[in-house]
């Protein structure tokens, strides 16, 4: 069980980055040398965020351990650079799962369950059972949002339980600016500190979120009315490179202030490396969650990791509809088809990797984006033009992607998918070979049902003969990788034409992002030249 803990809450306005402030303080602490885990609390119902909408939550951020998660647990891995599992993920549904099937089991014989104790005791449980010195508690959601409320009574009555003193409470707020008064107002997050203090929490330190510097006499007004000292009042501005943050804590001596509150000690130094110059590449991300930058996040941070400009999301829908690649790709330097389900805007996407096929444009297929170039390998060059998946087609007469023999059986959508790490064999003597260092073997992530139907259709593939220097056939899909189904194919003949099943995203992390993505750049930038 950890000894010392720092809950991270929100008030004001959700989206205002607790999960970077999180991410930053557990990196930051970690370099003085502490052995920090990372929680995440998630108050909606629903088990995981695998069944959740993109477009609403952001991305599904998959674990290794196959865990469909909230797409904080991606922060704190890049940030952290290290592996988050299904712990490190707590939902309301999680939650009340388990106390119904507890009392289903009659482990509360007699007696009334109830919030408080028993889902309280629950969360409390759960924990004390992480592992760590030092625990950070990100809780989602604003203070005062109704289905937060037993998560923050839990962590106040442990706070009780194992000494307030072992209890760092930091609030994020947002404080907006009035243009029309020229002033910044504080209100707000006076009222929603007062919000934590009805819970009966009082914050120790308050992270104030600005669009730019804030004046300090605000901040000696926040401390004044919340009642923290005015040193534990920090104001973080919107910064493009959110990984400057830790250095900017570091430079505020928030682990200092952190550890002299939670009499803790520090040692060796913090040493951050992380991206500081942006090349100006543009690369399109071919896809059609459009609600928020967050729905591509990993594969977005993977690029921004590789100290390049963010990518830009391009309708796919839009391209299915109106048609010319010409236009909606014109100045893009790279591509980038992402994941995705369901049959809306495929052949958009179809038709941005022909284009960048035809035009020998850099271009990268995850998952989805590696079914889809799969079949538009077989629908205009081997020329079985009704190639599809059975995912879009389901009585496709060239079926090329289809859905995995034990997932027909699959009635239940929540966590059911391949999930997770797998190990995979990478064939000498491709691209991707290259791009790994000449591994012949690694673990990558992976979250799908359907695969290349590769028994049905081998004949159209190339498989690198392990003993020779070619590629046999030059016309052919080259398979790259494989476990035991198809884990890669890329094009011989092309600046770099490469697709993946599994989802490399997921595995940047800050000063090392996922070598397919510096592959990605290194060719668009050969080709720049
Ligand atoms: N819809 C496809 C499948 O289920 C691709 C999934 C994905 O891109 N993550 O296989």
């Amino acid at each position: 069980m950890p000894k010392k803990f720092i809950v991270v809450t929100g008030g004001v306005l959700s989206g205002i980055g607790k999960g970077i402030v999180a991410a930053s303080i557990s990196r930051l602490l970690n370099g003085y040398g502490l052995d920090v885990n990372v929680l995440k609390i998630d108050p909606y119902l629903n088990m995981d965020a695998g069944t959740m909408n993109p477009n609403q939550h952001g991305e599904v951020f998959v674990t290794d351990d196959g865990y469909e998660a909230d797409l904080d647990l991606g922060h704190y891995e890049r940030f952290t650079g290290k592996d988050m599992s299904r712990k490190n993920n707590l939902t309301a549904g999680q939650v009340y799962y388990s106390v119904i099937s507890k009392e289903r089991r009659g482990e509360y014989l007699g007696s009334t369950v109830q919030v408080v104790p028993h889902v309280t005791e629950e969360i409390k449980n759960r924990i004390k059972s992480m592992e760590g010195e030092l625990l950070v508690i990100e809780i989602g959601g604003t203070v005062g949002d109704i289905e937060g409320e037993v998560f923050f009574e839990a962590v106040r009555e442990l706070s009780m339980e194992l000494g307030l003193d072992n209890f760092l409470f930091i609030h994020t707020t947002f404080v907006p600016y009035l243009g029309t008064t020229n002033e910044f107002k504080t209100k707000p997050t006076q009222q929603s500190v007062q919000l934590l203090r009805r819970i009966g929490i009082q914050p120790n330190m308050i992270v104030v979120r600005t669009e730019f510097p804030i004046d300090p006499s605000s901040l000696d007004k926040i401390s004044l009315f919340t009642g923290v000292s005015r040193n534990m009042v920090i104001n973080l501005y919107d910064t493009k490179n959110v990984y400057e943050i830790p250095e900017i804590l570091k430079e505020y001596n928030v682990h200092s202030k952190i550890a002299k509150f939670l009499n803790i000690e520090l040692s060796g130094n913090f040493d951050w490396d992380y991206p500081k110059v942006f090349r100006p590449i543009k690369i399109a991300l071919v896809g059609k969650y459009l609600g928020t930058d967050d729905a591509y996040k990993s594969i977005i941070e993977s690029i921004f990791l590789c100290g390049v400009e963010k990518p830009r999301v391009v309708d796919s829908e839009l391209l299915e509809e109106d048609g010319n690649p010409e236009e909606f790709l014109k100045g893009f330097d790279g591509i980038i088809i992402p994941g995705g389900f369901g049959k809306r805007g495929i052949e958009g996407k179809i038709k941005a990797i022909t284009y960048a096929r035809e035009r020998r444009i850099p271009i990268l297929g995850i998952c989805l984006g590696m079914q889809l170039m799969v079949i538009e390998y077989f629908r205009n060059i081997v020329g079985f033009k009704e190639a599809n998946s059975t995912e879009f087609d389901p009585n496709t007469k060239y079926p090329v992607i289809d859905i995995m023999e034990e997932q027909k059986k699959v009635l239940n959508l929540g966590g059911t998918m391949r999930l997770g790490g797998q190990e995979m064999r990478i064939f000498p003597n491709t691209r991707l070979w290259k791009i790994y260092g000449e591994l012949t073997e690694e673990r990558e992530r992976h979250r799908h049902r359907y695969e290349v139907n590769f028994d049905e259709f081998k004949e159209h593939f190339t498989i690198p003969n392990e003993n020779s220097n070619e590629n046999n056939d030059e016309k052919k899909l080259v398979v790259s990788a494989m476990s035991d189904f198809v884990e890669a194919i890329e094009l011989n003949n092309h600046p770099f034409f490469v697709g993946v099943q599994f989802h490399p995203e997921y595995r940047s992390k800050v000063g090392n992002p996922h070598p397919v993505f510096a592959a990605l750049v290194k060719a668009i930038e050969k080709k720049l030249r």
